[in-house]
C-alpha cells in the first residue's frame, strides 16, 4: 500500500504538471477512481511494484513507466474515454466479426474497455505472427500493460525520430514493407494507423507500436485503410535515398 500511496504522489505530479499545461481536465479524467482501484490491484498481486512516471501525453492515451515486482520494465496504456477520441473509434470495431456481440459503443466506458481489449487482441495476434510488437501483459478496464521497449528505462524513439543513414534507411524500408506483408499475410490484420509516428526504432530494428485500431483484414474498410497505411509509409521513405515501389506496386505486394 506505500507503493501505491508513493505512485499516487507520483500521479499528483504529473498532474501538477498537466495543470500547468492547462490540460488538467483531461488528466483529471484519465486517473478516475476506478483507474486507481485497478492499479491498486495490480500492485497488491506484485505485478506493478512502481510507477515512475510518464511516457507520453497523447490524444488517445497516456503512457507511463512501471516496474514489476521482478523488475521487469513496462509500459502502462491508459486510455481517454472523452467523447472527442471516442466518437472515432466506432468505424474501427464496427465492421468486422471479433466485435459482433458489442452492443453498447455509445458508453464512453464501454467502448474504451472494448478498446483496450482490441489492442491486447492485436499485440497477441502481433506476437503469434512474428511481428515485433510489445508483448501484451494484460488489459483491464480502461489500461494496457505490456512490455517497455527502450533501455535504461529511456523510451525507444519514434521512427520520425530516429537519426538514419541513407543505407539503414534502405534496410528499414526492406524491414517494412516485410512487417506490412507479415502483418496481413500471418496476423490477418491491417494496422490502419501505420506511419513513423507508431513504430519505434529500437536495438536497430522497427517494432510496430499503437495498434488499438488495427482491424481484421476482413473488415469492411480494410483495403481503404491499408491503401492510407502504404502511402505514409511511401511519404516517410521517400525521404531517404531509398528507391520506393509506386504505391500500387507496395499495396499488390502486400495483398496478392
Ligand atoms: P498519441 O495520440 O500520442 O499517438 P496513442 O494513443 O496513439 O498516443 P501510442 O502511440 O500507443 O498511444 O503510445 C504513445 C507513445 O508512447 C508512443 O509514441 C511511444 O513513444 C510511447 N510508447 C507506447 N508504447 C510503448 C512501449 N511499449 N514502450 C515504450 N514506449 C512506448
Ligand atoms: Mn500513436
Amino acid at each position: 500500500a506505500n507503493v501505491l500511496i508513493e505512485s499516487d504522489k507520483r500521479f499528483d505530479k504529473d498532474r501538477i504538471r498537466m495543470k500547468d499545461k492547462s490540460d488538467h481536465a483531461t488528466i483529471e479524467n484519465v486517473l478516475d477512481s476506478r483507474i486507481k482501484n485497478k492499479l491498486h490491484k495490480l500492485f497488491e498481486k506484485g505485478i506493478l511494484a512502481e510507477i515512475n512516471g510518464c511516457i507520453s501525453t497523447g490524444k488517445e492515451a497516456n503512457v507511463y513507466y512501471a516496474k514489476s515486482k521482478n523488475k521487469d520494465e513496462i509500459a502502462i496504456k491508459i486510455y481517454r474515454t472523452s467523447i472527442l477520441t471516442f466518437r472515432n473509434r466506432e468505424k474501427y470495431i464496427r465492421g468486422e466479426y471479433r466485435f459482433d456481440h458489442v452492443h453498447s459503443l455509445s458508453n464512453p466506458r464501454k467502448m474504451v474497455k472494448v478498446w483496450a481489449e482490441k489492442e491486447f487482441s492485436n499485440l497477441k495476434r502481433l506476437e503469434q505472427g512474428g511481428v515485433r510488437a510489445p508483448r501484451p501483459i494484460l488489459s483491464g478496464g480502461h489500461l494496457l500493460l505490456m512490455e517497455f521497449l527502450g533501455s535504461d528505462g529511456w523510451a525507444a524513439p519514434k521512427l520520425k525520430d530516429a537519426v538514419l543513414t541513407d543505407s539503414k534507411s534502405r534496410t528499414l524500408y526492406r524491414e517494412c514493407i516485410e512487417i506490412m506483408w507479415k502483418m496481413y499475410n500471418k496476423c490477418r490484420l491491417v494496422h490502419a494507423d501505420l506511419s513513423e509516428y507508431n513504430m519505434l526504432y529500437h536495438d536497430g530494428s522497427i517494432v510496430v507500436i499503437d495498434v488499438s485500431q488495427a482491424v481484421d483484414r476482413d473488415h469492411c474498410n480494410a483495403m481503404e485503410f491499408l491503401r492510407n497505411d502504404c502511402s505514409n509509409i511511401t511519404a516517410f521513405f521517400k525521404k531517404y535515398d531509398v528507391g520506393v515501389m509506386s504505391l500500387q506496386a507496395l499495396f499488390d505486394f502486400i495483398t496478392d
